[in-house]
């Protein structure tokens, strides 16, 4: 059973792991480094304990995890790695293409030097997590003045370091759960504003300054202006994790479907599997 895992996160290196035990020769390709994924936040501390991100395979493989509560590059540096290291792992390279031949899978591989390779898989696990960030408008669609605030860097979206941030007031933007990360984190440091509609409220100890939704934004000499729940304030940078959009681009030519309301994602082949971040 050639087998294919797209993705060397958490979820794509436990299914690799898995797939060898099972005695299957199995490619992971990965389309950055190894946890490319859990990188955006390395300096970040989650919100699950270690217990959390080891599976069965990998625990069969490594041992149980430490305990306690890791930050991104420990769960890289103390599991991914030693599980990639395990496994046939390609990075730099990524699924642009993927289409049905016989009962199995022809997939187009692209390398980060643009060369193409057509090859031929039995099984997929589709291990390629959340995607990217979204625009924080309602329905992911760009607020007023969004798009100038991102070019002109007053705005990031995805987790930050919080060493990284230029001086002054910082807005960070959201429900996602990675939200009340880097609240947690940046108001330990700085003067930290929020925007969403659901308040994280195990966070209401903390010295937050919270507005509704999101209006828009202006210019300021200083950083941004927000306009928010009928409020108006200045902060030096914004930081959006509003959501996440999966990227579809490679099971188009595939029978999949989504299903709403949970919007988790199908796929009607028995030997397609979408794992993890990637199917919800
Ligand atoms: C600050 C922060 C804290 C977090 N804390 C937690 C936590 O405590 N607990 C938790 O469950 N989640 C947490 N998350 C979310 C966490 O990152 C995801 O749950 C986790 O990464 C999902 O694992 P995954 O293997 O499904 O996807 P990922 O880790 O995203 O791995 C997918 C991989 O697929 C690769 N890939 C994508 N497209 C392709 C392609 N076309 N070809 C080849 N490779 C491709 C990507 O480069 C990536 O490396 C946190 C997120 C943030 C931002």
């Amino acid at each position: 059973m050639r087998t294919l895992v797209i993705g060397a996160g958490p979820v794509g290196l436990e299914a690799a792991t898995a797939a060898g035990y099972e005695g299957w020769p199995t490619l992971v390709v990965e389309a950055g480094r190894v946890g490319a994924g859990i990188r955006t936040w390395a300096a970040n501390r989650g919100w699950s304990m270690w217990d959390h991100w080891a599976g069965p395979a990998g625990r069969r493989a490594l041992g149980d995890p430490p305990p306690g509560r890791p930050r991104g590059r420990e769960l890289i540096a103390e599991w991914l790695a030693p599980l990639a290291a395990r496994c046939d792992v390609e990075e730099l390279t990524r699924v642009i293409a993927i289409g049905l031949a016989g009962t199995g899978f022809q997939v187009v591989l692209e390398t980060a030097d643009g060369e193409r390779r057509f090859e031929p898989f039995d099984q997929v696990f589709d291990a390629a997590g959340p995607g990217s960030w979204t625009p924080v408008g309602p329905g992911g669609v760009p607020v007023p003045s969004e798009n100038r605030a991102a070019s002109a860097g007053r705005l990031r979206y995805g987790p930050v370091d919080p060493e990284d941030l230029p001086p002054g007031e910082i807005l960070v933007l959201g429900d996602h759960p990675a939200a009340a990360v880097l609240l947690a984190e940046i108001a330990a440091v700085r003067v930290v504003h929020w925007c969403g509609t659901n308040w994280p409220t195990h966070l209401d100890p903390l010295p937050v300054y919270r507005h509704g939704p999101i209006e828009r934004f202006g210019r300021s000499s200083e950083g941004l202006v927000v306009f928010a729940g009928g409020e108006r304030f200045h902060v030096a940078q914004a930081v959006a994790c509003t959501g996440q959009q999966r990227d579809l681009s490679w099971i188009r030519s595939l029978p999949w479907s989504c299903r709403t309301p949970d919007e988790r994602l199908e796929i009607a082949h028995p030997h397609y599997h979408l794992l993890g971040a990637r199917s919800r």
